[in-house]
């Protein structure tokens, strides 16, 4: 069956492991191109938008693709609802991976906001030290709010992306660990963490080293994003498209 990846996680990480040995599949994973240098990948790999929905398509078509398996982020909303759509149009099945969102627990001190520029506003108007685990293209929205010093991780280091004027960049690629960003929070002397509600275990250490130190943390939920049939693993969307159990999407 010769199948698309939709990635850029570690999710389409571990579906490119899987399927490298998999004789039912022929699979390509595609990446957007957003970080400069990938994870090299074992699976055949294009890179680069499709041009929306039509565009996408159109690839679909003319590659012969059977299935897709949309493993994007959960904040990736765009390429998911064109996804949606151009697996309606060439009428094949499409499988979510979708991730469950991070929940407090109790003594957390989460406050929950609905983007970026929520979060920026959420800090308040005193001054304070702030980690930002938003990632490069969440920076710009905390220009609005000066007044704090930021630590912000990236895996690459912004463009022309306007930056709040105190700001540190530390280059890192996760998976992170907790003690090591307990750490970092501590030597950081951070007094507040901001981090888009992710899910997953790569990037949850800084929420646990949140928890560890005391920390609030402001939870920028997550976009609605259009799915297809939706599985918790790799391993299911493999499983389902197998076994012939995903509905095709045309006219849906
Ligand atoms: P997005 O807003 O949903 O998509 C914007 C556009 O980027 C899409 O319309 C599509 O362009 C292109 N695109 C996105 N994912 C693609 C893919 N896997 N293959 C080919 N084209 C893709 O996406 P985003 O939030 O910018 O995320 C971009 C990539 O980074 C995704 O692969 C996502 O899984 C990964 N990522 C995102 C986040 C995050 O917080 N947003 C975090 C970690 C990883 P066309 O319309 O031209 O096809």
């Amino acid at each position: 069956m010769r199948i698309l990846v939709l990635g850029g996680t570690t999710e389409a990480s571990i579906l490119a492991r899987l399927l490298v040995d998999d004789a039912r599949f022929d699979a390509t994973l595609s990446l957007a191109g957003r970080t400069a240098s990938p994870k090299p990948q074992p699976i055949a790999t294009r890179v680069g938008g499709f041009g929306g929905p039509a565009g996408l398509a159109d690839w679909l078509a003319n590659e012969r693709i059977e299935a897709v398996i949309d493993a994007t982020h959960p904040f990736a909303a765009r390429i998911s609802a064109n996804a949606v759509e151009a697996c309606r149009r060439v009428g094949l099945p499409l499988v979510s991976v979708v991730r469950p969102a991070w929940q407090a627990v109790a003594g957390d001190d989460w406050r929950d906001v609905g983007s970026a520029d929520a979060a920026a506003l959420a800090l308040g108007p005193a001054p304070r030290r702030v980690f930002l685990g938003v990632g490069r293209q969440e920076l710009h929205p905390f220009a609005a709010a000066p007044q704090h010093h930021y630590v912000a991780r990236v895996i690459d280091l912004p463009g022309d992306e306007r930056l709040p004027p105190d700001i540190r960049l530390v280059q890192a690629r996760g998976p992170f660990e907790r003690a090591a960003e307990r750490a970092l929070l501590a030597t950081e002397r951070i007094d507040i963490v901001v981090t888009k509600n992710s899910g997953g275990s790569a990037t949850f250490a800084k929420v646990e080293a949140a928890r560890d130190l005391g920390l609030p943390v402001i939870m920028v939920a997550r976009p609605h994003k259009p799915t297809g049939h939706v599985v918790a693993s790799p391993e299911d969307a493999l499983g389902l498209l197998a076994e012939g159990r995903a509905p095709s999407r045309r006219g849906v």
